[in-house]
């Protein structure tokens, strides 16, 4: 996992270090020293996550922090605020200004770069969702920069699991008043308990009296329903093996007993606003992107959506020097098939195509009906050689089974021909890319049919 990191310092010294920490761990470095200066940086859109400095003349850590938190533009940057170990105070004020984690100074590499990776892995998940909703506002259908979520951070539903009576206690009286706290106390009951409930943080002791804590976050990851609701650890201090091996399963953050009422505040508030960000963005993207863009017949994405999210993949995997391939599927002799056997078939045959078109792709990959019996499946990441073999694995998935028909009562052998083509200059476009792979399928048609040709390389 690699990431943009932007190191925001007023001193040399500082920002020299923190670059060569985080080169040697294989990350891109920017640097900026100055507040302005960061904040042109993340709006040019040229960084994945921000390291920012507390102390620097002009315009400090946080009110860097509130204008990059506050432009729906670059709101959705992760900031890990470096503060100084002797103002315990800012951990708070970097937490309110929109800080979604921090770091002490001198700062320990170990945590430096778990953090670092555990925000580019969630920057990945907003990513992703960004550029689709970007793709639906292409379309004139929603607004992709959602208004800055600001202080809409109460009211959370809060599943706290602790056996401990006094820190129960203590907890649920500090966030009572202002979000709803449920309390279980049996790890083994938890699961259960945070999968059926509708909750939207687990707060999580480490130190149950016989049951590791860190087992129950790993059970919370595995399990589909819950796995992107966030988890905060609450641990003991010393206790760092453990913590970070909490950051590597996934959790979100931590706090330290004994508790600071502010911080626990600050931490619930910043998950929650992350959880109800990301929620938003997938139902806005969910609902009205389903009905415009998907196909009523197979399912798959149609035409429409594919030209808008294809033009997004294309200038990214341009832009960051990462292969990009697409395929053409188009099945052969289609019209045999509505004619022999009726057109309510060749529906049934085109369902079926399309599902087993769906098992053979990774969840990234794009797949969408063309129009007819013309499929795409765009594959980010991914050279010329393993589209060949997805294109070929397709191929035979089709060949090898007849597709029934008629509701089963009967079946027809169906094949397919496909275009394969991959990024090959960085003036590719959509066009270019789509002609070559139809000019691969007219070919592979030519040719013979049920067989997979790629574009001359
Ligand atoms: P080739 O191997 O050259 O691709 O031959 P083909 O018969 O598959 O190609 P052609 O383009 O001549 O025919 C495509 C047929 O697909 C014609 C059209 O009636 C049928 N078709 C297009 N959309 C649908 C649909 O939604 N349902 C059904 N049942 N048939 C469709
Ligand atoms: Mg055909
Ligand atoms: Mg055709």
């Amino acid at each position: 996992m690699t990431a943009r990191v932007l190191v925001v310092d007023d001193i040399l010294a500082n920002v020299k270090l923190l670059e060569a920490r985080l080169t040697a761990e294989y990350f891109d470095v920017i640097t900026a020293m100055s507040g302005p200066d960061a904040i042109e940086i993340c709006k040019r859109g040229e960084c994945d996550i921000v390291l920012l400095d507390v102390m620097m003349p002009g315009m400090d850590g946080f009110e860097t922090a509130r204008q990059i938190k506050s432009d729906p533009e670059t709101q959705h940057l992760p900031i890990i605020m470096v503060t100084a170990l002797d103002q315990p105070s800012d951990k708070v004020k970097g937490l309110q200004a929109g800080a979604d984690d921090f770091l002490t100074k001198p700062v320990n590499d170990l945590a430096l770069i778990t953090r670092v990776r555990s925000l580019a892995r969630l920057k990945t998940l907003t990513d992703e969702l960004r550029m689709r909703a970007a793709t639906t506002k292409d379309m004139g259908l929603v607004d992709v920069n959602v208004p800055p979520v600001g202080n809409q951070t109460s009211d959370g539903r809060v599943l706290l699991i602790e056996d401990r009576a006094s820190s129960q206690e203590r907890i649920s009286r500090t966030l009572g008043d202002r979000h709803s706290v449920s309390i279980e106390s049996n790890p083994h009951e938890a699961v259960f308990r945070a999968s059926d409930g509708d909750f939207e943080l687990f707060i999580v002791s480490l130190n149950f009296t016989d049951f590791d804590g860190l087992r129950l976050c790993s059970q919370i990851r595995s399990l589909e329903r819950i796995r992107n609701t966030p988890i905060l650890i609450v641990t003991e201090p010393e206790d760092n093996a453990r913590l970070l091996r909490g950051l590597e399963l996934g959790v979100n953050d931590y706090i330290v007993r004994p508790i600071d009422p502010n911080e626990l505040h600050a931490r619930v508030s910043t998950q929650l606003r992350r959880k109800r960000y990301a929620e938003h963005l997938r139902t806005n993207v969910q609902n009205s992107m389903e009905m415009a863009i998907t196909d009523p017949l197979t399912g798959l994405h149609n035409r429409r959506y594919m030209e808008g999210h294809l033009r997004t993949l294309v200038e990214e995997a341009v832009a960051r020097d990462k292969p990009l391939s697409l395929l053409i599927a188009d099945i052969d002799f289609f019209k045999a098939v509505n004619d022999t056997h009726g057109h309510d078939a060749g529906d049934e045959v085109l369902k079926e195509f399309s599902n087993r078109m769906r098992i053979n792709i990774r969840g990234v990959d794009l797949a969408c009906r063309l129009g007819g019996e013309e499929f795409v499946v765009v594959m980010p990441e991914t050279d010329r050689g393993v589209a060949l073999q997805v294109a070929e694995r397709m191929r035979q998935c089709m060949a090898q089974q007849e597709f029934p028909i008629h509701n089963g009562t009967n079946s027809v052998a169906v094949t397919v021909s496909v275009g394969v083509a991959t990024i090959e200059h960085e003036n590719d476009t959509p066009d270019s890319l789509l002609k070559r792979a139809d000019q691969a399928l007219y070919a592979a048609k030519r040719d013979g049919r049920n067989r997979v040709v790629a574009d001359a390389a």
